[in-house]
């Protein structure tokens, strides 16, 4: 049989093979791997013998076999043929679908001996395109003759075109792979332009316009666009003659009185989001908004004939660079606050009643880049899922997005200037694509893949309330990551069982300086209280690497993920690190606390935190201020240095929180956070897996708790081998929770036991990922 009834008799055919598409991207580590999962899904999903990929070769002008599920397996690398020649080159000529019963009686046809093809009766070749320039072809063949219908045509188009991505994605990451074996497979064209690391946007065959981007969180959504403007347009302000001055002071008047009360707005919005604290700086801008001196300096320049809205650029433009010269960083700061005070009060003056932040409808984000103050004041109700131009890894938007569990892409080039303000969208932040304002059929798909998914989530919020028990009884814990306060709810909603870990720079990040004890113990205990008895696991300040507190001088270093990061900058400024440390044991006394410190390296440096924690106890008795006394203390292992020392680490601390995100970085040499070297990153590495099996070991016969914080165990392949080895906490991105409790509820502890003990014996994580597979297929 062919699948002719792709869509008439399952609809959900063509809907679960995108679906599943979606997973192979999200899963698969390898151009050739990923080439041969996607071949075997489409034939076997849409029931036809062959499915093959053929792509274009370096110079762009020969296709060739790179992967296929039903030909004979030599012929890949060996089938070639030129543009134009075979039928499949002619469907890459012609850049259309070709669909042909008894292929063979066809004067173009081409035969290959040795593939197997004589025996196939029906023929259809569909184009790949990346932007417009071809990329290759996929072929389906099918034992009986038939003929394709328009239906089955248009779904197996947009998975070709989900295919042209993974294609586009996975050679870029491939680039490193290549090099090592050139005479394995011919190698892959360059893609024309593109840097590594970069993503390169399409139209569809069917005329589509696609943009691609980066998953920062996966899922789908369709909505409007809600464009954020960077600029309000101070650039577009110019000169004005013959004004009518009192018109320009009254119009003046209106736009302070307005922004005025915005702000008032804003600082609600923003205590409720993070603290009183974090809202004092609107409150110094509404102070600037009343006050004399500026007030004054905008009336005489009106006086002078000058329009209001001039006349506030050049006030601003004078304060900036009196601000922008001082040598202290934090009167420099003072500057990005006046720019603020002038944006906003400029989009008054112009008649703009909403402000950048302020979300007419519900939407997907668009935006060039969101900055840390902005992730504190937008409405993140309005937010379905977001799109970024910058191509920031772990900046705000990022962890944002995954902390409310948004479907999110990063690195869209293009975003601003290709999407038009409450344009219909697409975002498939599963194979990285946007789709704008996409046509009915493709709607269609999305429609109902979105509606599958949501009655997913609905399914998977009945777990909420559970336990996360394996089949055989064993309890696993699963705790929430959290940065913002607003990550308190989405943990709640979720039935985190408390805090794992959580990261006390963020906050600080979207703040214009260094927070007081009592600013620390007022959030601190808020997070604590809000969990209600579940414990919270705080960990000191986590800066340098890849994030950076605007009011602190970081230098600029090589190489700074190896460099002045974490405790070493906490240790170098002990009065900081005091005071920090008196904040959370000042909030511990409202709940269960426990006390974390990243990224020890060496045993000096966990007793000179201790050190510091004994003279902070001192401290606080002297001022007589109440304190938790035996704060359990904890070490994040996440320096291979730490794992080596981890039965000697165990004599000095209560616990250990495994951060896997750096020591998998700096085990295998690769950078978290850069994209060409994402492939060398790989969570089920031998050596990581090795490594932590020795430390679950440790952990054992120290009888000290152990904890997982990294992101890995967000992929059911990892749990699994990571319950197999024996790990039975753990602390994630909260929206991944009921995933990870159904998952859970599946499986048996004993038989991921049996599994872990054999992939610990593989020396490549190719074969640990099959076998892995392969023991979790029954659950998926
Ligand atoms: C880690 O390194 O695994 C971790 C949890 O911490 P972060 O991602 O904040 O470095
Ligand atoms: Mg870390």
């Amino acid at each position: 049989m062919g699948f002719k009834n792709l869509k008439k008799s399952d609809k959900r055919l063509g809907l679960s093979t995108l679906q599943d598409i979606s997973t192979i991207i999200l899963q698969s580590h390898h151009l050739n791997e990923t080439l041969e999962n996607i071949v075997t899904l489409v034939a076997e999903r849409a029931h036809s013998e062959v499915c093959s990929l053929y792509l274009l070769d370096d110079n762009s002008d020969t296709l060739v076999l790179r992967a296929t599920c039903g030909l004979a397996p030599e012929s890949v690398g060996r089938v070639k043929l030129k543009i134009g020649e075979g039928l499949t080159g002619l469907a890459a000529q012609q850049r259309s679908i070709l669909s042909i019963e008894e292929p063979q009686s066809d004067p173009r046809y081409r035969y290959f001996a040795g593939t197997g093809e004589e025996q196939f009766h029906s023929f259809l070749a569909i184009p790949l395109f990346d932007r417009n320039e071809p990329l290759g072809v996929m072929v389906i063949q099918t034992l009986e003759r038939r003929v394709f219908t328009e239906e089955e045509t248009s779904t197996l188009s947009t998975i070709a075109f989900q295919v042209s991505s993974i294609v586009v994605n996975a050679r870029l990451l491939d680039t490193i792979d290549r090099q090592q074996e050139p005479s394995e497979h011919p190698s892959l064209p360059a893609a024309e332009g593109s840097q590594p690391g970069s993503f390169r946007n399409s139209t569809t065959p069917g005329g589509q316009t696609v943009l691609r981007g980066k998953v920062a969180y996966p899922g789908v959504i369709v909505g409007p666009a809600n464009l954020i403007n960077d600029e309000l347009g101070f650039s577009d302000v110019h000169a004005e003659y013959d004004v009518n001055i009192e018109q320009e002071l009254a119009r003046l008047d209106e736009a302070l009185r307005k922004t005025r009360i915005a702000t008032l707005y804003l600082e609600k919005r923003v205590a409720e989001r993070l603290t009183q604290a974090d809202a004092a700086i609107f409150h110094t801008h509404l102070m600037i908004l009343e006050d004399r001196g500026f007030i004054e300096k905008l009336h005489e320049l009106i006086d002078e004939g000058h329009s209001a809205p001039y006349a506030l650029k050049k006030v601003i433009r004078n304060y900036l660079e009196a601000f922008g010269k001082m040598e202290d960083a934090y009167l420099r700061e003072r500057a990005a606050d006046m720019e603020d005070i002038g944006r906003r009060l400029l989009s008054h003056l112009l008649g703009q009643k909403s402000g950048r932040l302020h979300l007419q409808h519900t939407g997907i984000l668009v935006a060039h880049r969101l900055l840390p103050s902005d992730m504190a004041s937008i409405d993140h109700d309005k937010i379905s899922g977001l799109i970024i131009e910058s191509n920031e890894t772990n900046a705000h938007s990022v962890i944002m997005a995954k902390a409310l569990g948004i479907p999110a892409l990063i690195g869209v080039q293009g975003a601003m200037a290709r999407i038009e303000p409450g344009a219909e969208l697409i975002l498939d932040a599963n194979s990285g694509c946007v789709f704008l304002n996409p046509n009915a059929t493709i709607l269609d798909e999305y429609f109902r893949l979105e509606f599958d998914l949501t009655q997913e989530k609905e399914r998977l919020n009945t777990f909420r309330d559970k336990p996360a028990l394996t089949q055989d009884g064993q309890r696993i814990q699963l705790r929430a990551n959290i940065g913002l306060l607003s990550d308190i709810e989405i943990a709640k909603r979720n039935g985190a069982e408390g805090v794992g870990l959580y990261r006390t720079e963020f906050p600080y990040m979207a703040r214009s300086n260094f927070p007081n004890r009592d600013d620390q113990y007022q959030l601190y205990r808020k997070v604590i209280e809000e969990f209600s008895g579940a414990p919270v696991t705080i960990r000191t300040l986590d800066i340098g690497g890849d994030k950076a507190l605007p009011y602190f001088n970081h230098p600029k270093e090589d190489n700074p993920f190896m460099g002045w990061r974490s405790i070493r900058i906490s240790l170098d400024h002990k009065d900081v690190f005091q005071t920090q440390i008196e904040a959370i044991l000042m909030a511990g006394v409202h709940g269960p606390t426990r006390l974390l410190f990243p990224l020890i390296s060496n045993i000096e440096e966990i007793r000179a935190c201790r050190k510091l924690v004994v003279k902070a106890m001192a401290h606080l008795q002297e001022e007589k201020i109440e304190f938790l006394g035996d704060i359990p203390i904890g070490a994040m292992i996440e320096v291979p240095a730490a794992l080596r020392l981890a039965p000697h680490l165990a004599n000095e601390v209560d616990f250990f929180a495994l951060g896997t995100n750096d020591l998998i970085q700096y085990l295998l040499a690769a950078d978290r956070s850069n994209s060409l070297v994402q492939s060398y990153y790989d969570p089920l590495h031998p050596a990581v897996l090795g490594a932590l099996a020795d430390l679950a070991n440790v952990a054992r016969n120290k009888k000290i708790d152990l904890c997982l914080c990294g992101e890995m165990s967000s992929d059911n392949n990892c749990l699994y081998a990571l319950i197999g080895l024996g790990i039975d906490q753990f602390s994630l991105s909260a929206p991944y929770i009921p995933h990870m409790k159904d998952f859970i509820s599946k499986i048996s502890r004993e038989e991921a036991q049996g599994v872990a003990a054999e992939i610990l014996q593989m020396s490549s994580s190719k074969d640990i990922r099959k076998r892995l597979a392969r023991a979790i297929k029954k659950f998926s």
